[in-house]
This record gives C-alpha cells, sequence and structure tokens, in this order.
C-alpha cells in the first residue's frame, strides 16, 4: 500500500499511544497504573445524560445544521457571555467533533502550505502534527520551566517573519498546568497588533480546571483590540466529562466559520446529534459539578506535586490549572544508568514501577514526563510511591 506523503511527516498522538499501552498491559494483567490518560475521571452530569436519552426518544436523531444546533449555538454564546464577558452571534460560531476537530479545521481553512505557524513549546502534542497535515510549517519556541513554561513577547518578535500566519496559545496548558495572566496576554497582543497578518487560536479547554491567582480569562477579552482576529477552541470535553461525546467549537470571525463549514459538509457534516442535545443541557444547567470537580483536582493537585517535589531526582514547579503535573526528571537521568532521556524515563518506569506516563519530548520538552492526576487519590498515592521507591533504589545503587 502506497501511502500519502503528508504521512511521512507525523507520528501518532503519543498521549492516545500512552493511554492505549497502559489498557493492554492491564488487560493482559500487568499491574500497571496508567497516569497517561488526559481525561477526566468522573461522570458527565446528569442532566447532560438525561438531555442525551430526551433527544434519542423524541427524534433528534437525524442530521442537524452543518455547523450546530441553533440549541446549542445559543448555549454557547450564553456561556461565552457568562464566563468570558464576550459576545459572539451564531454566525460566529461553529460546533464540531471535539475541539480537537475545531482546531484541525481552523488550521485547514486558515493555512497555505508553506506558511508558518507559531507553536510556543511545551505545546499539546496534537499542535505540531496537525499544522504539519495541512502543510504548514510549525515554528516551536521553547520556554522552560524558569519562564514557568510561557513564551515571552521578544521570543515571538524574533520569530515572526513575514510567512507567520498563526500563533497557537493555550492556556491553562497541556501539558504543563500553567496559565497566562492578563498583563501576559496583553504584552502578547501589544506585539500582535504591530503583525496584522497573524491570527491567535486561543485554546480555553481547560478554562474550567483553574485556580490561578488571577480569574481566568479568555484571550478576547484581555486583548479586545484583537477579537476579531483571534479564534476561541473549547468544548465540553474537560469542564463536563465528556471526552466520549466529541463536542467542541470554535468561536472566531464569520469567514472563517464560513469555511469551517464547508469543509465539515464536505467531510464529516455535523457533530452527533444526541451529543449536542447532552453539550447544550451540560452548559445550560447547573454548574455546580464543574466547580466539584475542579476542587478535587485541586486537592489532588496540592498533594502531588509536594509528594513528587519529594521524590529524588525529581522537581516540579506548581500549576494554575488543568490536570497534569508536567516534573522535570533531569536529575534522575543523569543519576541512572542506561536511561538517557525522558523517553528512556517513561520505559524504565514503566518496567521498575509500573506506571504509565507521557514523555516530555513529544510535547517538545525534553527532560520532563506528564503525569496526568485524572486518579483517584489512592491511584496517585500508591504511583507516587511506586515511583518513589523506584527511584531510592536506583539512586542508591548508582
Ligand atoms: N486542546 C487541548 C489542549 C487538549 O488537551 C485537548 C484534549 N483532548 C483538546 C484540545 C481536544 O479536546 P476534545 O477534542 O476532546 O474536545
Ligand atoms: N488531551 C488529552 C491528552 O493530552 C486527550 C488525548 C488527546 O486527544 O491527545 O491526553
Amino acid at each position: 500500500m502506497r501511502l500519502a506523503e503528508r504521512l511521512q511527516q507525523i507520528k501518532p498522538s503519543a498521549t492516545l499511544a500512552v493511554a492505549a499501552r497502559a489498557a493492554e498491559l492491564k488487560a493482559a494483567g500487568e499491574d500497571v497504573i496508567g497516569l497517561g490518560t488526559g481525561e477526566p475521571d468522573f461522570p458527565t452530569p446528569e442532566t447532560a445524560c438525561e438531555a442525551a436519552i430526551a433527544a434519542m426518544q423524541n427524534g433528534q436523531t437525524k442530521y442537524t445544521a452543518v455547523d450546530g444546533t441553533a440549541e446549542l449555538k445559543q448555549a454557547i454564546i450564553e456561556k461565552l457571555k457568562r464566563d468570558n464577558a464576550l459576545l459572539y452571534s451564531p454566525g460566529e460560531i461553529i460546533v464540531s467533533t471535539g475541539a480537537k476537530q475545531a482546531l484541525f479545521n481552523m488550521l485547514l481553512a486558515l493555512i497555505n502550505p508553506g506558511d508558518e505557524v507559531l507553536v510556543p513549546t511545551p505545546s499539546w502534542v496534537s499542535y505540531p502534527d496537525m499544522v504539519r497535515l495541512v502543510g504548514g510549517i510549525p515554528i516551536e519556541l521553547h520556554a522552560d520551566d524558569r519562564q514557568n513554561f510561557k513564551v515571552t513577547p521578544e521570543q515571538l518578535e524574533q520569530a515572526i517573519t513575514p510567512k507567520t500566519r498563526l500563533l497557537m496559545l493555550n492556556s491553562p496548558s497541556n501539558p504543563t498546568g500553567m496559565a497566562y495572566s492578563k498583563a501576559e496576554y496583553q504584552a502578547i497582543g501589544e506585539l500582535l497588533a504591530r503583525h496584522p497578518q497573524i491570527g491567535i487560536s486561543s485554546d480555553e479547554i481547560y478554562e474550567h480546571i483553574y485556580w490561578g491567582k488571577e480569574p481566568f480569562i479568555s484571550f478576547a477579552s484581555a486583548c479586545p483590540e484583537l477579537r476579531d482576529r483571534t479564534m476561541i477552541i473549547n468544548g465540553v470535553s474537560k469542564a463536563y466529562a465528556m471526552t466520549g461525546w466529541r463536542i467542541g467549537f470554535m468561536a472566531g470571525p464569520e469567514a472563517l466559520v464560513t469555511a469551517m463549514r464547508k469543509i465539515q459538509s464536505q467531510s464529516t457534516s455535523n457533530p452527533s446529534s444526541i451529543s449536542q442535545a447532552a453539550a447544550a443541557a451540560a452548559l445550560n444547567g447547573n454548574q455546580d459539578s464543574v466547580f466539584e470537580m475542579r476542587d478535587e483536582f485541586k486537592r489532588r493537585h496540592d498533594w502531588l506535586i509536594d509528594a513528587l517535589n519529594r521524590i529524588p531526582g525529581v522537581s516540579c514547579k506548581p500549576c494554575d490549572g488543568a490536570f497534569y503535573a508536567f516534573p522535570s526528571f533531569a536529575e534522575a537521568i543523569i543519576a541512572i544508568p542506561g536511561v538517557d532521556n525522558d523517553l528512556d524515563m517513561a520505559e524504565w518506569l514503566l518496567e521498575h514501577a509500573g506506571i504509565a506516563v507521557v514523555p516530555g519530548n513529544p510535547f517538545g520538552a525534553p527532560g520532563h514526563l506528564r503525569l496526568s492526576y485524572a486518579a483517584s487519590m489512592e491511584v496517585l498515592q500508591a504511583a507516587v510511591s511506586r515511583i518513589h521507591n523506584a527511584l531510592q533504589q536506583a539512586l542508591a545503587d548508582a
């Protein structure tokens, strides 16, 4: 079978690969704890499930408008008003099969072959490969833990060329858990105001899993003068524990929404009608479950960061949100014979501690590992104690 050349430029998603490998090992009877998965370990709110059942029973089982039902678009408009003080009209919103599809179709609609896309790293594994798939060139800008993994306007300025078309932001971040403040966004906005050819994709999918010092801020609220070239990406996967329902959206320029609707009309058509009904109910319903989930993630975060920093060879910064810890294992990597990088380190932990984590390399951050704490406290405690014991032993032997 001869495959298209574009396939040679991309790899399978590392996050999904680790989750699949942990599940496989467990199914084969191995004692493995998976901290790879990036999805909340909570149930979908009852109101969403009930709305889905009602949708099935009352015949909402047919094609919907390609870009989403009027009901769901209205719920998204209300959400943007309520949470972000932003006003959008239905023509500026497209509902897709997960935020992932919204991002992909946005890139497909915006990027010509050879166009450059600024991707601050560490970034979610899918950004650079999505850019490559549509023929663009991801320009990775590295921000290390000394700058809290956040890119500066100076770094951006140096990387901008006449071919730069888009900047991909994600706050709170997967994998680092860091969030940009209003002032940081405004400094970036000031720079971008001088470069009108650059759009801004602001992935806000972890908006509600957030406990930073300042209230969460959407890029479009921080930089209202850039609203018309900002693409807000969000969805129900994380806030409402609805990863399997596959509903995400983009709010952005009407011309781009029209282009993405054309792409969806020739590829997937509408996202699932039943999932759309459930997503509307989740967005319109009581938001208590969102806050309860956030509080539980914060509790785990506080415990986990402290516990990780007690492990020899490991150091970890506290996060503003999301549900990932992103510790540096640099010292452990240097100390353990046969372990030369984070990919080896992840393999070593699987073999010696039975823990599955995602290496930092696919996120553009060698030396780090990503641990998802979308797992119960009991599971986290067991996992950390295994990592602690294995590393203590290895470092004593080294
Ligand atoms: N953006 C980021 C940063 C993510 O971590 C994820 C997680 N899957 C997504 C987008 C996509 O979310 P979904 O397609 O489930 O809506
Ligand atoms: N975003 C999650 C993660 O990073 C889900 C998996 C994926 O779509 O990459 O683990």
